[in-house]
């Protein structure tokens, strides 16, 4: 008799528990379940990685992978939310407490990282053959702590006692040999669920290990202590997480992870190559392509060539032919600290090989360009090697066929400046990936109660793989009924997570007031200080008798670099700003300040729904994207933001009237720098003076460290080489006063019409869905085709389809149509694209995968609609 799911589930628990599971841990609890999952989607997952091995494949390299928790998300692709709520329920447990007991796999720093995990979640749902290769670290990023509102980190030892998420692949392990080391490459992989699919993608994070023979010959001599020292040399490279977003820090270690993985990750495509298409590598590039996710993973592309010239005998041409059309490099930063530059002496010491072939890349870099007729100047600027060290972003960009920006704003700025000099010379090498968020766990998972809603008025669940279908549902900011639904869905949202932060954190917030937020990475360029000023003048006004003050509760969360003291300061200034306001009588009733300590994905997943304000206020031309950005929009929250990243084509999309800008414009920077004094500035803006001199004259404490001092001065003063507010904080601050006051008594004054706005950025949130950008990555780089291991996705899709039309209200079908017509049309010209481009220039699987494609296109593009049951296959 088969066993229905809590008879599944108890047996996981028992089994990882040792006791009944009604007297099992939480924690327990969550690994019997995890466990169930895994059990669930084994056999799914066999099939998929076969199905993969031999077609064509896109490998994601990625040094991070953010991926937050993993039961939930996965019990939500599988449609067993309520199946697995009600097994715990009988089993005495509450699936909510069950799921908190899950740590976070913080393998990532920020938005880079956080990409990588929406990216491998969108490629599986629409049956990509895509697989994440990266670290895996023992320790994630650091755990945040706050001492007297003073930033203190701690480990994060994330799977200590085991995880059912990540399993380990004995069989395929690997060596990546250092000149001073041989180290095991142990593969340990975290199956990736779709939604509406049964493919079953995969992360490959590699772990490395010293070789067993190499214990027993030295523990059996005199050098046991070397061979212990020798063992933690090895356990080393995987242990920890480099905590810098956005900067680079040399460090010699840094450079053996990067190594390490990419040559494990490229080791095991050539040898499924070999297993594969024969020991003949000439077509190595039509059935593989590698995205590099930043610099990180660029050795991969000496390794490449190391791989097959002296493991497969390639000449040199030809390996450099096949290397150039594998590769594609994305771009995230045009700030000049974070390019990966290492000093020549790195390589040659660890790896001498990979450095003899920089090298000789750099020789044949300097022949090329000389040949093309470039000066010696610019020559010298983009070569491979330069003053004794190697430059990882010109060997992208030298070896890449694709060079993507992440943003369209973003792309035309590396484009004009952060690598003008490749682009003049390959100029169609360039190209836009505006980047995107899932909208399975940003939405879909995260916020059940906006998502009950869009399935009931779209009729089924098809928005969850098909964002944009949710333009159908434009015309409901008409509609008052649903508009007062989705004011009373953020209010329960808020409720919610006044409830989790006064657990958490013991901090009291009133639902009633707006939720303002800003949660990111703590940089000067994102601004928090800017936000900052704002709310110590908004206090100093408040003092002052300033009536009507809408009330509000700023919430902030922000990890700062261990080593960036001026971000730390900036982290202790908000606490002590908070400190002032959530104890003053004549404050703390109209507005709050709340920083979530440890800001994670799990804690975004909280306060996102919860939120009215998006904070997106970094200077213009500085934020490449912003993935923060679209997961606030989808959940009905209003930016207020600069035009920079994809605010941009946030604005573009709502329409400027459904949204808050202000500040300067990344045309208007150099003029606005010209003539920049923050001297005068701080004189002149009322209010400025008073707040800035807070900082220093006793109102605001720092316990005697003089960082508030310092604060002030680098914004007044500056120091040494660095300019005064090179973030133009102060330039920016009347306009964003004026805009977020405005918006504040927006909110108030016209709940409905602010509803109204909410409604329109989450109806036009499609463009931002991560599945459009794997869609884009797909057709227009990697040239890839789905590759589903089950035929019954189809059939399922197309009911969906039908029962979408059927239930759609009907005043939507003329919007609807118009929709649908568009998309169609989209899609046939994209299939055409793909179809030309195999028939010139790819590999016979892939055109064998066109035409199969061609029989499908009717389907797929609905692709969309796929699962909406929610059920199960
Ligand atoms: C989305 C996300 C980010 C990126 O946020 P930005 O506002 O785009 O910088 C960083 N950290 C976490 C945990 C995220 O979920």
């Amino acid at each position: 008799m088969a066993l229905n799911y809590s008879q599944k589930v108890d047996g996981h628990v028992r089994a990882a528990a040792g006791t009944v599971s009604e007297s099992a841990t939480n924690r327990k609890f969550w690994f019997g379940l995890s466990r169930s999952v895994i059990d669930e989607i084994a056999e799914n997952w066999h099939k998929t990685r076969h199905t993969y091995a031999a077609a064509r494949q896109q490998h994601y390299f990625s040094a991070e992978f953010l991926m937050g928790r993993a039961l939930l998300n996965n019990l939500t692709n599988l449609g067993r939310v309520e199946e697995a709520s009600a097994a715990a329920a009988d089993l005495g447990h509450n699936l909510v407490d069950v799921l908190e007991a899950e740590n976070d796999a913080a393998l990532g720093n920020g938005g880079l990282g956080r990409l990588a995990a929406c990216f491998l979640d969108s490629a599986v749902t629409q049956n990509l053959p895509v697989t994440g290769y990266g670290l895996l670290y023992r320790y994630g990023l650091f755990r945040q702590e706050f001492q007297n509102g003073f930033q203190v980190e701690h480990p994060d030892p994330w799977r200590e006692d085991g995880n059912p998420f990540t399993i380990r692949r004995n069989r395929q392990r690997l060596r990546v040999n250092f000149d001073d080391m041989i180290v095991q490459a142990i593969p340990y992989d975290m199956p990736i669920t779709g939604y509406g699919t049964d493919n079953v993608g995969t992360l490959r994070l590699w772990k490395a290990e010293p070789l067993e023979e190499f214990d027993y010959d030295a523990f059996n001599s005199q050098r046991f202590t070397e061979a212990i020292i020798e063992r933690e040399r090895v356990n080393d490279i995987c242990r920890v997480l480099y905590p810098n977003d956005t900067s680079y820090e040399g460090k010699k270690l840094r450079v053996r992870q990067q190594y390490f993985f990419t040559s494990a990750s490229l080791q095991q495509m050539v040898n499924n190559y070999v297993t594969h298409h024969g020991e003949d590598l000439s077509d190595f590039a039509k059935y593989n392509s590698i995205q590099l996710n930043d610099t990180h993973p660029v050795l991969a592309i000496p390794e490449l060539m190391r791989l097959l010239m002296d493991e497969h005998g390639m000449g040199w041409e030809q390996a450099w032919e096949i290397v150039t059309e594998t590769f594609a490099y994305t771009n995230h930063t045009v700030l000049t600290e974070a390019l990966e530059t290492w000093e020549i002496s790195i390589f040659q010491s660890m790896f001498w090989r990979i450095w003899e072939i920089i090298a000789e890349i750099d020789r044949r870099f300097r022949l090329d360009m000389a040949g093309r007729g470039l000066e010696q100047q610019v020559i010298n600027r983009m070569a491979p090697v330069a003053n004794g060290s190697v430059h990882m972003a010109w060997i992208a960009c030298y070896a890449s066929f694709s060079i993507n920006g992440v943003a369209a704003i973003h792309s035309e700025i590396i484009k004009r400046d952060t690598l003008r000099d490749w682009s003049a010379l390959w100029p169609e090498k360039f190209n836009n990936k505006t980047n995107g968020v899932t909208p399975r766990r940003w939405l879909r998972m995260i916020n059940p109660g906006l998502s009950d809603l869009l399935t009931r008025l779209v009729g089924s669940d098809g928005w969850v793989t098909d964002l944009d279908g949710l333009k159908e549902l434009r015309p409901y900011e008409n509609d008052e009924k649903v508009l007062r639904e989705l004011i009373d869905i953020k209010r329960a949202n808020k409720v919610k997570f006044a409830e989790w932060i006064r657990e958490r954190q013991g901090v009291e917030v009133d639902p009633d007031s707006i939720f303002d937020t800003q949660i990111k990475r703590l940089h000067e360029y994102k601004r928090q200080l800017l936000n900052a000023l704002y709310i110590l003048d908004l206090y100093f006004r408040i003092k002052d008798g300033e009536r009507d003050v809408p009330k509000r509760t700023f919430v902030f969360g922000a990890k700062a670099a261990p080593g960036y003291v001026r971000a730390k300061a900036v982290i202790k200034l908000i606490n002590t700003i908070g400190d002032l306001v959530n104890n003053d009588p004549d404050t703390r009733d109209i507005i709050r300040v709340v920083f979530i300590e440890n800001y994670n994905v799990s804690p975004a997943e909280k306060i996102i729904p919860a939120t009215d304000v998006s904070e997106q206020i970094s200077l213009a031309g500085k934020e490449a994207s912003g993935t923060g950005n679209m997961k606030f929009m989808m959940n009905g929250a209003l930016t207020l933001g600069t035009m920079d990243g994809a605010n941009v084509e946030i604005v573009d999309a709502v329409g400027e009237d459904n949204a808050y800008i202000f500040g300067v414009r990344v045309e208007g920077l150099d003029e606005a720098f010209a003539e920049y004094s923050p001297h005068q500035v701080y004189e002149s803006v009322p209010g400025l003076k008073r707040v800035l001199d807070a900082f220093d004259d006793g109102t605001l404490d720092d316990h005697g460290t003089g960082m508030f001092h310092d604060l002030k001065n680098s914004i007044l003063h500056g120091y040494g080489v660095h300019a005064n507010d090179v973030y133009y904080v102060l330039g920016d601050f009347a306009d964003y006063r004026e805009t977020r006051d405005r918006m504040a008594r927006d909110y108030f004054e016209d709940p409905m019409n602010w509803a109204r706005m909410c409604w329109v950025n989450i109806c036009e949130s499609g463009r931002f869905s991560s599945d459009r950008t794997i869609n884009d990555y797909a057709t227009e780089t990697w040239k890839l085709e789905p590759a589903p291991i089950s035929a019954t996705a189809a059939p399922l899709r197309e009911r969906v389809v039908a029962a979408v039309k059927k239930v759609a209200p009907a005043k939507q079908s003329t919007a609807k149509k118009t929709t649908a017509k568009k998309t169609t049309a989209k899609k046939s010209t994209a299939k055409k694209t793909t179809a030309k481009k195999s028939t010139s220039e790819t590999a016979p699987t892939e055109k064998a995968a066109a035409k199969k494609s061609a029989a499908k296109k009717t389907t797929a593009k609905k692709t969309t609609a796929k699962k909406s049951t929610g059920g199960k296959k």
